[in-house]
């Protein structure tokens, strides 16, 4: 039977909830638990496929095509283990449930309530994956901050939890802030006490309180914590902030965290950690033999969230490559034909961003034809490959008004067009083409040099496609499609045949690079960055950045 470990957060919102829980699970992982991690998220969204990138960063999908939160990639990357629609629930879905069961009448004319129908369902999509005899741990990462009004049935979810199992099967972790006073030189522990009460009053008394810190927290300090937290004082575990999300892990361990909660737990049989590979990567991460700078070309720039998983690929084949990965944000919307190349000299390579609507694409399209013409490294991403394929049909092959029909519908060359199946589709949430699709690569090719295999599973999140019409246009002016699914012929891999590394996917890498799986694109993207960036420094040409 598995046990079940709750993540809380008190007085702040942004304290790294997501990296605590994957940092404990890592650890119980390295000593031998099989472990998985979820997410509970208050708002009522039924997932966060329609939020604004803006509001809430990156959408993250898995490979069952579940739209999640950004936290569930973090959970990948740290695990390395794949995660479902089952790790991600909100409270959208969890009124979606109970109210269609209400209108089937499987309430059989009861009043249906927050507590217990509610609750109920909270409680039982938590125990599922717990349920599937897969893991001997589930962390259930309680979103938002305890105090708030939506949050509230989660937290008494999570108290009857806590009185119906036996007590050495769950654990309550609570992570809260202890800020800094300058003026009084002093730690203040008063936020603390008091989201404890809050969280006690509840109902739920935390186990283990995590304390996010900028100074470290001394005996008496953490004495202070346990006598009003009630707690021992070895529950009350400092988390000062690291220099990377990668090292949190290992301060986790320094400071017992894994340890307090195998305790609680009852948990006696476990292995020293075995956490070769990890330390491997911080090593090389931390002592990167060389440098490049790449320029990210994204209309959301302002919000790094919003790419949260394309730069954390990059920091992984940063690492893999000991290449200190330099990232220069651009915004589409500021690049134009009259000033593309002061925008984007220096840079050693180019990435352009997924993306949705017109707003910023022109930009887009000046930064490819400047990475096609001035043989710099080219990694299109979803909205990105598409760009590339306009710009080639724009400027190559002569299609001067070429376009998608997601922004212009009246295009004389829709290049990039809906997909058949998308023809109907009206309503937003959860109908793109979503999730892992086979995709055969041409040998001989790009992108089967970099991936060195010839069928692939990558994750999927859009609506257009490249429009198969103009195939044999692309190939002989020299743009290839090196990759297609293999039971519908969609083209999701384009390449140029005479530039060193020019690559557009239709699809989302970025998605599966984890610490000990950097993404192969990535990898290859970086090593050409790091040639293209050699070859200018012996030709001289070391520009400064603008
Ligand atoms: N807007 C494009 C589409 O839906 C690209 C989506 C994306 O970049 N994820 O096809």
């Amino acid at each position: 039977m598995a046990k079940y470990i709750f993540v809380t957060g008190g007085v702040t919102s942004s304290l790294g909830k997501g990296i605590i829980a994957a940092s404990l699970a890592k650890l119980l992982q390295a000593r031998g638990l099989k472990c998985t991690i979820q997410k509970f998220d208050p708002y009522i969204n039924v997932d966060p496929g329609t939020l604004n990138p803006y509001e809430h960063g990156e959408c993250y999908v898995t490979d069952d095509g579940a739209e999640t939160d950004l936290d569930l990639g973090h959970y990948e990357r740290f695990l390395n283990i794949p995660t479902s629609q089952a790790n991600n629930v909100t409270t959208g879905r969890i009124y979606q449930t109970v109210i269609n069961k209400e209108r089937e009448g499987d309430y059989l004319g009861k009043t249906v309530q927050v507590v217990p129908h509610i609750t109920d369902e909270i409680k039982r999509r938590m125990m599922l994956l717990g349920n599937s005899g897969e893991f001997d741990i589930v962390i259930t990462e309680l979103g938002g901050t305890v105090g708030d009004i939506e949050s509230l049935p989660f937290v008494e979810a999570v108290r009857q939890i806590q009185w119906e199992l036996p007590e050495e099967d769950c654990v309550v972790v609570h992570l809260t802030l202890i800020p800094y006073l300058k003026a009084a030189k002093e730690l203040k522990t008063k936020p603390t006490q008091h989201s404890v009460r809050m969280l006690s009053q509840e109902g739920v008394h935390p186990n283990v309180i995590v304390c996010r810190t900028e100074h470290p927290i001394n005996a008496e300090i953490k004495r202070k914590i346990a006598l009003f937290c009630n707690v021992k004082p070895e529950a009350v575990i400092e988390a000062m902030d690291a220099s990377t999300i990668y090292e949190v892990p290992l301060k986790m361990l320094e400071e017992g965290l894994d340890v307090i909660v195998m305790k609680k737990l009852h948990i006696e049989k476990f292995n020293t950690p075995e956490l070769g590979k990890w330390n491997d990567f911080l090593n090389k991460y931390k002592n990167p033999t060389s440098k490049v700078t790449i320029g990210l070309i994204g209309k959301y720039v302002e919000l790094q969230d919003a790419y949260k998983s394309i730069l954390e690929a990059f920091v992984h084949a940063g690492a893999i490559n000991q290449c200190k990965v330099q990232i220069v944000n651009v915004h589409s919307e500021h690049i134009t034909a009259d000033n593309v190349d002061s925008q984007l000299k220096g840079l050693d390579g180019l990435l352009v961003a997924p993306g949705f609507g017109s707003r910023g694409v022109e930009g887009k399209i000046e930064a490819v034809k400047y990475a096609r013409e001035n043989k710099l490294p080219f990694f299109g991403i979803c909205l990105g490959m598409q760009m590339a394929v306009i710009e080639f049909a724009r400027n190559v092959l002569g299609y001067k008004d070429a376009h998608s029909t997601e922004m212009d519908v009246n295009t004389t060359h829709p290049v990039i067009d809906l997909m058949e199946a998308q023809k109907t589709v009206t309503s937003k949430g959860g109908t793109m083409r979503l999730g892992a699709y086979p995709c055969e690569i041409a040998e001989g090719s790009l992108a089967h040099c970099i991936y060195q295999t010839q069928t692939i599973s990558e994750r999927h999140r859009h609506r257009w496609e490249f429009n198969n019409k103009y195939i044999d246009d692309y190939i002989n002016a020299g743009m290839q499609t090196s990759g297609k699914n293999p039971q519908n012929g969609l083209v999701e891999i384009v390449e140029l045949n005479n530039h060193p590394f020019f690559i557009g996917v239709q699809y989302h890498p970025e998605l599966k690079s984890t610490v000990e799986n950097p993404h192969p694109v990535f990898v290859g993207f970086v090593r050409a960055a790091k040639d293209f960036s050699s070859v200018k420094i012996s030709s001289g040409l070391t520009e400064a950045l603008v």
